[in-house]
């Protein structure tokens, strides 16, 4: 297991190779409110700047908790718009501590995350903050965020977790805006004594457009460029929204170089954050996606397969997680690989990679159809 796999491991010492996708998720991200005081180009959330009569209760919190854990105890991410904008963000990210749950806090950097409130952050036991920079410096990252002064913000809001002793993830949205800046924003996060870079690719939900994704072939040399830089930096490297980079990272190790087989033709495993791929046998793999392995809960209780792709299977004011996760035809059709059509139907990658559902659906309108940022032509439709 490499060292990223070391970093997300659900309660209990799971691991991708033992947790069944079809029972658990690997991830339950929860939006506990859509409040947030900042305006960012590509918000998913589409954030606003009070939070909404109608977002879960405490005590209703604390009832999701619950059944996050008898789904199987996945990791928790506590997101937002800005989860500090709930006063109770310190009772819900305890009280699931106290029932086993690794914890994962995504605030907003705003004013509310001072010193002290990281402190009482820290006291809740939670695992892991993350925060996002998007640019090297505050011309590129200020522009992002849409509030002037957002950078230094941020920088002192990561100065301050690092000298706090909790573990630090950085997330990094890319687009046109900042594509270029991403060899100096790794610079930065070296810099700055960071866990892991988490690089997410821009999936035109909420404020995202689609002028400003990237090309397929921009997300190709980017991807790369991750792997060739995953091997040289102290912090791990984690990618969202872009499940190719699986493929490249397995075209790039040497099993994968042998075609999908171990050189030796023993068994080998090429397992990362969300995904694990057996060599020895034939291209076996399985990763996280959209609805498989991963869900999410929105501020109102609606269950989506993850932040990007809002399409509602169910409320939990009304089902429960459990059967909305295991048992709707929209979960369970995104965990059927032999649905997947076109490109990403054909693919010998398709179980561990899948393409990212959500881009697929916001550029085709179809959840099933293949990921259009990806440049790879599957073997089976190679002349
Ligand atoms: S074609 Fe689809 S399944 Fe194959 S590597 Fe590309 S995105 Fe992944």
């Amino acid at each position: 297991m490499d060292r990223q796999a070391t970093v997300y491991q659900p309660a209990r010492g799971g691991s991708y190779l033992t947790v069944d996708f079809d029972l658990t998720p690997f991830t339950v991200a929860w939006e506990i409110t859509r409040a947030c005081a900042l305006a960012c180009v590509h918000c998913r959330a589409m954030a606003i700047p009070r939070r909404d009569p109608r977002e879960l209760s405490t005590e209703e919190g604390f009832r999701v908790i619950d059944q996050i854990v008898e789904i199987g105890r996945p990791i928790l991410v506590v997101t937002g718009g800005d989860p500090m904008m709930r006063r109770d963000v310190y009772d819900l990210l305890a009280y699931a501590v106290s029932r086993d749950l690794r914890v994962a806090l995504s605030p907003s950097a705003t004013a509310l995350v001072t010193r002290r409130a990281l402190e009482k952050v820290k006291n809740t036991g939670i695992h892991m903050i993350h925060v996002s920079l998007d640019g090297s410096e505050p011309s590129v990252h200020d522009a992002f965020r849409g509030v002037s002064g957002s950078y230094a913000r941020t920088v002192q809001i990561l100065k301050d977790v690092v000298d706090l002793g909790i573990p630090l993830q950085v997330g990094t949205t890319v687009s046109r805006r900042n594509v270029h800046d991403l060899p100096r924003i790794a610079e930065r996060v070296s810099e700055l004594g960071v866990t892991v870079w988490n690089v997410f690719f821009l999936v035109p939900t909420g404020r995202g457009q689609i002028a400003d994704l990237i090309s397929p072939e921009e997300h190709e040399r980017v991807l790369n460029w991750l792997f060739d830089l995953s091997k040289t930096v102290p912090f791990h490297v984690r990618t969202t929204a872009a499940q190719h980079y699986r493929r490249v990272v397995i075209q790039r190790t040497q099993a994968g170089r042998h075609g999908g087989e171990a050189p030796s033709g023993a068994t080998a495993y090429v397992t990362g954050a969300g995904y694990s791929f057996r060599m020895g046998e034939g291209p076996v793999g399985r990763g996280v996606n959209d609805g498989n392995g991963f869900c999410f809960i929105s501020h109102i209780g609606d269950v989506y397969p993850s932040g990007f792709l809002q399409l509602s299977a169910g409320n939990v004011r009304d089902q429960s997680l459990v059967e909305l996760y295991r048992s709707s035809s929209l979960f369970r059709a995104l965990r059927d690989p032999s649905l997947l059509k076109g490109k990403c139907g054909n693919c010998e990658f398709r179980s561990v990679c899948g393409g990212s559902r959500a881009r697929a659906y916001y550029l085709t309108g179809d959840y099933l159809e293949s990921d259009p940022s990806c440049v790879y032509q599957p073997r089976a439709s190679q002349p």
